[in-house]
């Protein structure tokens, strides 16, 4: 079993955890946290082993009667592997902790691309990570835009990618992320950052990126353009896209007219949070106009990244290969529609 230590226990920490728990050959060794509050009572109450991340404030959580299993330090020496889901830049300065111990770490999409010796997405690159130390889990968008490109850039070859992100303010906890009531162009010139950072994943892609900021909590939506090598029909192209396990091609018949109906089926579903760890596209929106292909992606920014961690904890350890990763933490995971 492979021993998984999380350093970082907020909104991608948490569905970590619960997710590397869910899979059949890793445990959670531990899980750190800088201070206590309700998700470190959860994480005690969950039965994870909680560490404090910063010395010096390990009492406080002995104050909130919240019981220590150590110190950061002693987790990550303890662990195969440990997940990075601290704030962004926080994880660059835990690097040299994860490097004393000499355990294998990932970082998530916050962090910049030299954290790691690679950055990472299941679908387009698992074996790139074969043995790393140090492999960042390229952020939500990034991820859910590689996860497209990569089966249309094999079967149809890609000449131009142009993709429109219109990005949720903040997610449902971060009360003081905005705007409220405005609709920011964000970054205002281009390119957003990130066409620059899906070309850590594919390096040669042609890529142009803007990015827009909504009042808006649930989700993000992609509106992409995909210039295509070939001229492929609508039809085909949509069964490509259902053949993807982490692609849901939302049918015209659920009635799914917008990001709300689509948490709102999540959680009828049962998924944990409400989470839906898929891209979301929606079957009428894809659409071919000689080699264009256009079509919207809704993008659940808490969740989709957290499939992918769980594969680049196998990728690093060299513990399986890419499909049979991704079977193993799809079945471990219930995803797909
Ligand atoms: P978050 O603020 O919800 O959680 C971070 C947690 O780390 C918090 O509990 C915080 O208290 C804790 N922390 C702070 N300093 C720490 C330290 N020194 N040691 C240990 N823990 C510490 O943040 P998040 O949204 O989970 O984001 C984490 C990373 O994931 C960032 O790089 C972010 O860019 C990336 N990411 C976030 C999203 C998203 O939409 N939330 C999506 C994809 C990737």
């Amino acid at each position: 079993m492979l021993q998984v230590g999380i350093n970082g226990y907020g909104t991608i920490g948490k569905r970590v955890a619960d997710a590397v728990r869910a899979q059949p050959d890793m445990e959670v060794v531990g899980v750190a946290k800088t201070r206590p509050n309700f998700e470190a009572e959860g994480a005690v109450e969950n039965g994870y082993s909680l560490y404090a991340a910063v010395e010096e404030r390990a009492e406080r959580f002995d104050d909130a009667g919240i019981e220590l299993a150590g110190m950061v330090d002693e987790m990550v020496e303890r662990a195969d592997v440990v997940v990075d889901a601290c704030p962004s830049g926080i994880g660059a300065e835990n690097k040299s902790l994860y490097d004393e111990y000499d355990t294998p770490a990932l970082y998530q999409g916050g962090e910049s691309a030299d954290v790691g010796d690679v950055s990472f997405n299941a679908r387009a690159n698992f074996e790139d990570a074969a043995g790393a130390r140090h492999v960042r889990v390229v952020s939500c968008n990034t991820t859910g835009l590689s996860r497209l490109i990569a089966p249309l850039r094999e079967e149809y070859g890609v000449e131009k990618v142009r993709a429109t992100l219109v990005r949720r303010g903040g997610d449902p906890a971060q009360t003081g992320r905005g705007p409220i009531n405005d609709i920011l162009p964000n970054p205002i010139s281009l390119p957003s950052h990130h066409g620059p950072d899906v070309k850590t994943i594919f390096p040669d892609l042609a890529i142009d990126t803007l990015g827009l900021k909504v009042p808006a909590t649930l989700m993000h939506m992609h509106s992409v353009n995909v210039s295509l090598e070939t001229e492929p029909d609508a039809e085909e192209v949509r069964e490509l896209l259902e053949n993807e396990s982490r692609l849901f091609v939302v049918p015209e018949r659920m009635n799914v007219d917008g990001a709300g109906k689509l948490k709102e089926f999540a959680m009828d579903r049962g998924r944990p949070r409400g989470d839906l760890w898929e891209n979301c596209i929606w079957g009428e929106s894809v659409s071919m106009e000689d080699n264009d292909l256009y079509l919207f992606q809704a993008i659940h920014q808490e969740s989709d990244v957290v499939p992918e961690n769980v594969d680049a904890i196998r990728a690093v350890t060299n513990a399986a290969d890419a499909r049979e990763s991704v079977e193993t933490t799809n079945d471990a995971l219930g995803i797909g529609f």
